[in-house]
């Protein structure tokens, strides 16, 4: 039995690894709760982890893909070609990276993040965010969570983007601005209206405090939501945010839904 420093000694000549009391303690852990998948509760061999069924049913947005609005391109079609949608209706962000397509398992975190109280969630959804935002995070000097009313946040208790923020903000350094934003009235769930009504349903619905327009003039600045669909929030927060004097807001979120797939 060793001396070294991962050796624990249990009282006189009987000495015990702390290596091996930590295993066993995480066996007896293992074996009352048994860790799942994060997404379909299936039993796993690791903690805070997808099952192969779950994980092979994500598609992760790599490159091909459009510069401005991050939609994958099935070729290669070489550097600063834009997609017919950044073309066709530039939005007033400057570029939009997501994880995950908005489906199978991605959908299935999302809303446990959201409405199941799965906080713990969280990390690892802003490491896929991080891993897949392009430099937006490296390239930013704020990170700001689109906000929830104060009176659907006082009915969750929480807000989803924001913890994304924080957590992508812990892990890259860059500061999280969490007052930068409100959300000034109650607008309806995106979910189940079509684009034109999800524009109107959030048009001046965002606000920059007056105390904290002057922390994001001139700032570039990067916007934190779980799910890209049609961009209609996203678009009326970061039209807040330039009108406040950020002199650019890019956007990076968890998951999107493909044209065709919302
Ligand atoms: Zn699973």
């Amino acid at each position: 039995m060793g001396d070294n420093e991962d050796t624990w000694r249990l009282g006189g000549k009987a000495g015990l690894p702390a290596a091996w009391l930590r295993r066993a303690g995480r066996s007896v852990l293992d074996a009352v709760f048994p860790p799942v998948c994060v997404s379909c509760n299936r039993l796993v061999s690791t903690p805070q982890a997808l099952c192969p069924i779950c994980w092979s049913g994500l598609t992760f947005l790599e490159k091909p893909y459009c510069p401005v609005l991050g939609l994958p391109f099935a070729h290669d079609l070489g550097d600063g070609v834009l997609s017919v949608e950044a073309i066709a209706d530039p939005p007033v962000f400057e570029r939009l990276r997501s994880a995950v397509v908005y489906e199978g398992a991605a959908r299935h975190l999302v809303h446990s993040l959201k409405y199941a109280d799965r906080g713990d969630l969280a990390p690892m959804m802003a490491s896929w965010m991080l891993r897949a935002s392009d430099g937006l995070v490296d390239g930013c000097e704020g990170i700001v969570a689109v906000p929830l009313h104060r009176y659907r946040l006082w009915r969750r208790r929480f807000n989803q983007s924001a913890d994304l923020a924080r957590h992508i903000a812990t892990l890259s350094g860059r500061p999280f601005l969490a007052h930068a934003l409100i959300r000034q009235r109650r607008t309806l769930t995106q979910v189940g209206l079509g684009a034109r009504a999800r524009v109107e349903n959030v048009r001046g619905a965002f606000r920059v405090p007056v105390d904290e327009a002057g922390v994001l003039v001139g700032k570039r600045l990067l916007l934190i939501d779980d799910v890209y669909t049609t961009g209609a929030t996203v678009e009326a927060a970061s039209r807040a945010l330039l009108k406040a004097g950020a002199v650019s807001v890019s956007v990076l979120t968890f998951a999107r839904a493909l044209p065709g797939h919302i």
